[in-house]
């Protein structure tokens, strides 16, 4: 081994970070764990194992930091954050850990002295930590990041997935579903603490009766949450703040009669299913399917983290008084709404406080943000769950509900509309609680993650609690960190950046506006290009390793890549793709700059017609792909398994990107500030973030196009998909070409559900209303292109003015509007 013959190094030579490391840190690290991990020889070890080896080391030189980070903020007693979220969809941890822990150099020069070391294979091994469904847990991801970066005292709790999302296969163009086993093999950067496990009381129990689950009701038991820590490492190195993940796990006897009995056997197979409560991501992240084991996965989440909370309150504070001084709890979306019911519990009956003293130290201690308008996603629980599971929560809401509609009538006398409106509970039909509406009771802010989004939440959703409680309402417009999305995804234009304006962006956002002023240099925009073709280029080199795909990097590469819904209008994009075909064959010599139009997203497993959408959009590429007059010119790639990984590679070598939800429907969206700040020009409705990203930068500066929210909501009721089929040729044609199984010739009839949709069923989405715009919009994006300079100077301003949308910026919203969180400084 090449790296065991140097000679020990004393890290602190390296420029960045050196407060990291004691003397006892060398690279020999990495040969011990090479070869001690695994008890192989270094010469015969694995891929696997070298990622391995290259994570331990860097975990061992973060630990002594990480170690300081805990002592600092507990000996400063300072106000911690903690963001309790369903979904954190991580990623990739390695090269992020390794940039933001300035070590870059080090890792250059001693871990890839190895020779066998094939470093872009080393990071493919990684697998994504895909613990979330899409935007929401992209959110939680980034927003610990930027805590970190802060340096705010800050914990993540979340869930330890045994299986994230679902791996995507396309096959013959249909989703295939794969599981997603990601800790098959020992995960390097998480620590085990089991002895911090802590109890979670279960009215019930869980057995296995002819291999379905079920609830044994009556039967009390208890589950077992065990921590599993990972290091987040804010940009620096300075703050190394703790994600905690609970797995779930069971008691070593199950109070079960089997014991006894002599049913050994069936008593451990009843413990495997106690096990399963952390066994499996759910899939779905805009529906809730009211599942009962999804129920007892929030309750766990819950359950699990206020124990730890307050467990470490209760360490440096005798008063529960104190609790809202010491301790902000974010409830990311309404999963973990039931943290108001349980602080309650254990406020009543753990502390022995009076009602109102608890309710008031609950309610200013938790804060809640909404994420959806889609009436589908809103969480409702029967009563009888929280009855089977957890009834003394059941009877605190109750309680809760009791005394706010106390107060309603009193305010509101004689309006029993209102009180029914307003209730925490659902009374037709099956008793259900409306998670929404006890998450805006129990919490002293409710917010928004755009401006418009805030904006319909009070005056469309809410409006009869933004009546209530006014001060309560308030808006925290998302954001995304610069470190994963733009210094380590593209580091082309990082370093043109930091060429130019210095790197005080990277903790800055704000700064880039410095490159304002470049937009006008013909210099510049020519190395922006280059910037950009070099990341085409890197694309396509990846995309051809990795899938064997094959892309074009002198066409315009076009991106929708989210989750796959119908909202969000991929229908829209390839009903515009269809179009452009139509033109081409009435005129094959007309001048259309070749685009690659790239889908990629995964759809809900019983979406049914979100799945029929993935394979519209395939064969619809084969078709164009075999159709001399469009091969070539218009290619349609759908792109397998999106994740982080793959968004990192595609939106830096993106130059359009496509935000065309339905407008009202799209509450934030993040992807869309990933393209800005990569130089990517947004064609898009007036929906969500991408408002305020044209209003940063300027219209003039985006293709906007299409109904607005309100004009989407005004015309429900009249709204005639018919007549944009009877008067428009063009989207008649388009529709035409699906029903004559032009794309399905092998299979006739398969997109009729997608017709039916959009003609028979109303089109509630609304994709014939807006195809006429968009294809006006898409001509003047294709004009642009034809303008190399103009195209560049407007990607440059987009960059420029993407500042807003770091996650920097909402952190510190949230932390001095929301949290009263300041940051505590880690010492070197
Ligand atoms: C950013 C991101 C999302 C969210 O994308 P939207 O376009 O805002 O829906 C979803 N999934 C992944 C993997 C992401 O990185």
């Amino acid at each position: 081994m090449a790296t065991s013959t140097t000679a020990s190094r004393d890290l602190r030579q390296y420029e960045c970070g050196p407060f990291l490391f004691s003397d006892r840190a060398d690279h020999d690290w990495y040969d011990r764990h090479l070869m001690f991990d695994h008890v192989v020889s270094p010469e015969r070890a694995s891929q696997r194992e070298r990622f391995e080896a290259v994570a331990r080391s860097l975990r061992d030189l973060l630990t002594q930091r990480w170690l300081l980070t805990q002592q600092t903020q507990e000996q400063a007693n300072a106000k911690r954050v903690y963001y309790l979220s369903m979904e954190f969809l991580i990623g990739r941890s390695l090269v992020n850990n390794i940039v933001n822990l300035g070590v870059e150099q080090f890792v250059r020069d001693d871990l890839t002295t190895d020779p066998q070391q094939d470093w872009a294979a080393v990071i493919e091994t990684e697998p994504d930590a895909g613990l979330g469904n899409g935007g929401l847990g992209r959110l939680a991801a980034c927003f610990v990041e930027s805590l970190a970066t802060l340096q705010i005292p800050a914990m993540g709790y979340g869930l330890r997935y045994e299986y994230g999302i679902f791996r995507q296969e396309i096959e013959n163009g249909y989703q295939v579903e794969h599981p997603d086993h990601w800790l098959m093999q020992p995960d390097p950067w998480e620590v085990p603490r089991p002895q911090e496990t802590v109890q979670v009381p279960v009215a019930c129990s869980f057995r296995l009766e002819n291999g379905v689950i079920r609830a044994v009701p009556g039967q009390a038991s208890h589950l077992l949450g065990v921590p599993y820590d990972r290091p987040i490492v804010g940009y620096g190195g300075r703050t190394i703040n703790t994600l905690r993940l609970w797995g779930a796990s069971s008691p070593d006897v199950f109070d079960f009669g089997e014991f006894s009995s002599g049913d050994f056997v069936g008593a451990m197979l009843d413990r495997l299913v106690a096990e399963t409560v952390t066994r499996v991501l759910y899939p779905d992240d805009s529906t809730s399917a009211g599942q009962a084991l999804r129920f007892v996965q929030e309750y766990f989440l819950v359950s699990c983290s206020l124990a730890d909370i307050v467990a470490r309150f209760q360490r440096s504070n005798d008063d529960w008084n104190a609790l809202p001084d010491k301790v902000a709890i974010q409830l990311n979306d309404t999963h973990p709404a039931m943290a108001v019911g349980e602080l309650m519990r254990i406020l009543l009956d753990q502390g022995g406080l009076g009602w109102d003293e608890a309710w008031d130290i609950t309610v200013r201690t938790l804060a809640y943000t909404n994420h959806t308008l889609l009436p589908e996603a809103l969480e409702k629980w029967p009563a009888r769950m929280f009855e089977l599971v957890c009834p003394r929560l059941l009877e605190i809401i109750y309680e809760i509900n009791r005394r706010f509609l106390d107060g309603v009538r009193e305010l509101y006398p004689g309006d029993n509309g209102r009180v029914e409106t307003l209730s925490l509970i659902e009374e037709s039909g099956e008793r259900n609680v409306r998670m929404a509406h006890l998450a805006v009771v129990g919490t002293h802010s409710t917010n928004g993650v755009a401006a418009i989004h805030s904006r319909l939440l009070r005056d469309a959703v809410l409006p009869e609690f933004a009546e209530l409680f006014p001060d309560r309402f308030n808006n925290k417009t998302n954001g995304v960190t610069p470190r994963r999305w733009l210094l380590v995804a593209n580091r082309d234009l990082s370093s043109l950046i930091t060429e130019a304006i210095g790197d005080g962006w990277i903790t800055d956002m704000s700064r880039l506006r410095e490159l304002l002023p470049l937009a006008d240099d013909a210099g510049f925009r020519q190395r922006f290009r280059e910037a950009k073709r070099s990341a085409k280029l890197r694309f396509a080199d990846w995309l051809k390793a990795t899938t064997g795909q094959t892309v074009d990097p002198d066409t315009i590469f076009d991106s929708q890549i989210k989750r796959i819904h119908e909202y969000k209008r991929q229908l829209l994009n390839v009903l515009h793709v269809i179009v452009l075909y139509n033109r081409l064959r009435d005129d094959p010599t007309l001048q259309i700059p070749p685009r690659t139009f790239f889908f990629a997203g995964k759809a809900a497993p019983a979406y049914q017609l979100a799945k029929l959408i993935i394979k519209l959009i395939s064969n619809v590429g084969r078709t164009l792909d075999a159709d001399p007059v469009s091969s070539g010119r218009l290619n349609v790639t759908f792109l397998p398994n999106y994740n982080v990984s793959l968004a990192m590679q595609l939106i830096p070598a993106s130059e359009v990107s496509e935000q065309i939800s339905t407008a009202g429907y799209e509450a934030s969206g993040t992807g869309n500030m990933k393209f800005m700040m990569n130089g990517a020009l947004t064609i898009g409705t007036r929906d969500g973030a991408t408002i305020e990203m044209a209003e940063e930068a300027g219209e003039e500066n985006f293709f906007l196009f299409g109904l607005t929210a309100d004009e989407v909501a005004d015309s429900r009721g009249w709204y005639s998909p018919g007549w944009h089929y009877d008067h428009e040729p063009e989207t008649k044609r388009a529709l035409d070409l699906i029903r004559d199984n032009h794309f399905s010739p092998d299979e006739p009839g398969i997109f009729g559900p997608i017709l039916d949709t959009l003609l028979a069923r109303g089109d509630y989405y609304m994709h014939l209303a807006d195809l006429t715009a968009y294809s006006q919009a898409q001509q003047q994006v294709s004009a642009l292109y034809a303008d190399p300079e103009a195209w560049t100077r407007k990607a440059i301003i987009n960059v420029a003015c993407s500042g807003k949308f770091s996650s920097d910026r909402s952190i510190a919203e949230y932390a001095s509007d929301i949290w009263g969180a300041e940051p505590c400084p880690v010492g070197d």
